[in-house]
């Protein structure tokens, strides 16, 4: 099982959710408390789960024992069962919520196959700490479970050859496959329908912040494969000029004269002077490099990536860049 523990505080908000603490806890439909939350995020076999605990010893007890107070990911922090305030099903959108290849984890499946009707047993919910009891309390019929597929394991999966299923194995990323699994696969195997190409997440706030947030993580590697030379700039003149973000550039400039809550801007250190440059707020995030070109993501505008061009990026950039201390 894998498990990311997250340290949710006041000052202590990770980039994936980004914003202020008060931010990520409406973003996450919590009351924020000065104690703030431990979100344990796990990855089992056949379901993800969210445990939300108000009580926060073991992650920040982990944290100093990492040593570097840096990136909040906590493996090793053990799910206390003591303060636990919510147990959710799937993962918070920003830290990857949605499908994954159900063959080697891929967060990022393109391809689904219908499934059959499944029964499944129901239980008690499983929290992942040492010893604890697993009690089934019965079975459902719950519709259609589909399977969801990366490239490559698709590719593997159509071969329907000895060699296909023995590299679906080995793609697993544990040599010894649960013989459950391996008996789901098994099934599947045999039975399972043609594929069709898997529909693109919802585009939530969620959604757009994950966004952001890799964006900001991987700016060089963005670039190298989304050329700016090739981007229309909402600021060139045969570009219709869209309303929704010379609204969201207003909102992040009014940042420059009236600082938002600590957090809303972040800013990375991207080689010499150059910063990546964060900024979060109601509807809209906006992510560039100072010097360069930004992107403003909206609400309003799924999966659109507006290019803003250096006559309106650089200053503001700048001065966002002076809002916040770098990371
Ligand atoms: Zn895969």
């Amino acid at each position: 099982m894998d498990q990311i523990a997250v340290l949710l505080a006041p000052g202590h908000v990770p980039d994936e959710l980004g914003g202020s603490y008060e931010d990520a806890c409406a973003a996450l439909d919590l009351p924020p408390v000065p104690g703030g939350y431990a979100l344990y995020l796990l990855d089992q076999m056949n379901q993800r789960q969210t445990v939300i605990s108000a009580d926060t010893t073991a992650v920040r007890q982990a944290e100093l024992a990492y040593g570097s107070g840096g990136d909040g990911y906590l493996g090793n922090a053990r799910v206390a069962a003591a303060g636990i305030a919510d147990v959710r099903s799937g993962w918070p959108e920003e830290f990857g919520g949605g499908p994954r290849c159900q063959f080697c984890r891929d967060p990022y499946p393109v391809w689904v196959y219908e499934g059959g009707d499944v029964e499944v047993l129901l239980g008690e919910p499983v929290l992942g700490f040492r010893g604890e009891p697993h009690p089934v309390t019965g079975s459902d019929v719950v519709g259609c479970i589909d399977w969801y597929a990366c490239g490559a394991c698709h590719d593997l999966i159509e071969a329907a050859d000895l060699a296909g299923w023995r590299g679906l194995l080995e793609r697993y990323g544990d040599p010894d496959v649960p013989m459950p699994v391996q008996s789901a696969w098994r099934e599947f195997w045999a039975n399972h329908r043609p594929p069709g190409p898997a529909a693109p997440p919802e585009w939530t706030p969620g959604r757009r912040r994950r966004m952001a947030y890799e964006i900001a993580a991987q700016w060089d590697a963005f670039i190298a494969v989304h050329p700016v030379d090739d981007i229309p700039f909402t600021d060139d003149l045969d570009v219709p000029a869209l309303a929704g973000v010379d609204a969201a550039l207003d909102a992040a400039r009014a940042y420059l004269q009236q600082p938002p809550p600590a957090g809303r801007v972040r800013v990375y250190p991207a080689g010499g002077d150059a910063a990546i440059v964060r900024a979060d707020g109601d509807g809209w995030s906006l992510v560039g490099r100072t010097g360069s070109v930004s992107f403003m993501l909206l609400d309003t505008d799924p999966n659109i990536l507006h290019a803003i061009g250096w006559r309106a990026s650089p200053s503001l950039l700048d001065g966002l860049s002076g809002l916040a201390p770098s990371l």
